[in-house]
């Protein structure tokens, strides 16, 4: 549209000017080339002006809307308000929004960074979207293959979305999407406020379980330290047990609510799977939840897109990492059987791996395998 751009071109210089001016009287400030110095590094100022430009050439009509994936985590929704803000910056009309009600520690994050709640998306459809945390469609809002997606930032495997334009898309092997979210800011030399740098430290902490993840790096490592202080946060481990007590805190929730709080869907082999992930502290914990979610298993199973269906029960308490998978009918339990022969022990409910059993690192990339393999009758 080109009344959109005609109004986005005042924006890009008045941003422009503004940044100008501040770097003048700072002499350091974004988008201020510094004074001649062999200490500052080569092309630092040059590449986050590059960055800027390249993020300036996407085809956004109208509102971008900065959406993460189902069964909301602090991940998605946070990377989405910090990512919404950064185009906001860049001159795009961005909002970040979400796809159902938030989770009680997200909620939590949100109420102590002071940042309102996202309105959530009924549906894609004909919107202008950012995808952040996923690109998977079973895992996308409602309609989001009748969406225009024009950028996609993540820290998961390639999923099934498919566009013919050009797209931003901004993957890493990395603890948190939110991460990348930081390392942009800087690439584009944006300053980073307290509000979004609290947002985003919370989201590191909870999508790596305050750094201890297989897949944190040293990206995230040195994110935590620096957003803490942008936020004011003096005791990270001390914020991190907070969102832990809140992620683990399913009281006054129906078994399906437990289900379904972080419950992702994937395609393999022409199935569909989904997975929940449920939290717990210990194996007694661990038992009543996965007898719970054995009780409405068949009809769970009913309720959802996916033809087999599991709950994974993990302990992470004190560097401890046990996953209890329970399939939650016959056919789910037959399959897990022969794609996980190498399990710990079986209780009549659960499958027991005492080394984990985690969703990103072994869980999907093991039952995509066997699925591709043996495809399903
Ligand atoms: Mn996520
Ligand atoms: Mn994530």
């Amino acid at each position: 549209m080109k009344d959109n751009k005609a109004r986005l071109i005042p924006l890009f210089v008045i941003t422009f000017c503004i940044a100008s001016l501040l770097g003048f009287f700072s002499g350091r400030a974004i988008g201020t080339k510094p004074e001649a110095d062999n200490s500052e590094p080569a092309y630092g100022y040059e590449l986050q002006e590059l960055n800027r430009d390249l993020m300036k050439h996407m085809s956004a009509e109208g509102t971008i809307h900065v959406i993460g994936h189902k069964s909301p985590d602090s991940d998605t929704v946070c990377t989405a308000i910090a990512y919404a803000r950064l185009l906001n910056m860049l001159g795009y009309e961005a909002v970040p929004n979400i796809t159902e009600k938030v989770n009680n520690e997200t909620a939590y994050i949100l109420e102590q960074a002071g940042v309102e709640m996202p309105e959530i998306l009924d549906s894609a459809a004909g919107e202008t979207i950012f995808l952040v945390d996923h690109s998977e469609y079973a895992q996308a809002a409602e309609d989001m293959v009748d969406a225009h997606v024009i950028g996609v930032l993540d820290h998961h495997g390639v999923g099934t979305l498919n566009t013919g334009h050009q797209v931003v898309y901004h993957a890493r092997p990395i603890g948190a999407t939110a991460t990348i979210v930081w390392m942009d800011y800087m690439n584009c030399g944006l300053e980073i406020d307290q509000k979004t740098a609290y947002v985003l430290l919370g989201a590191i902490l909870s999508d790596t379980s305050n750094l201890s993840v297989t897949t944190t790096t040293d990206a995230d490592r040195k994110a935590v330290p620096a957003l803490a202080e942008i936020a004011g946060v003096t005791d990270t481990d001390a914020l991190f047990n907070t969102l832990h007590e809140k992620a683990l805190s399913y009281d006054g929730m129906t078994e399906e609510e437990i289900l379904f709080s972080d419950y992702k869907e994937y395609e393999a082999g022409g199935v569909t799977y989904g997975i929940g992930l449920i939290n717990s502290i210990d194996e007694e914990t661990s038992k009543e939840l996965a007898a719970r979610m054995k009780n409405i298993g068949e009809e769970a199973c009913t309720k959802v897109k996916a033809e087999l269906v599991y709950a994974a029960v993990g302990i992470r308490e004190n560097g401890e990492k046990i996953d209890y998978i329970i399939p939650l009918d016959e056919e789910s339990r037959e399959v897990f059987e022969a794609a996980f022969p190498n399990y710990d022990e079986y209780d009549g409910t659960s499958y027991i791996f005492r080394t984990g059993l985690g969703r990103k690192t072994k869980f999907v990339p093991g039952l995509t395998d066997y699925l591709s393999a043996h495809p399903h009758e």
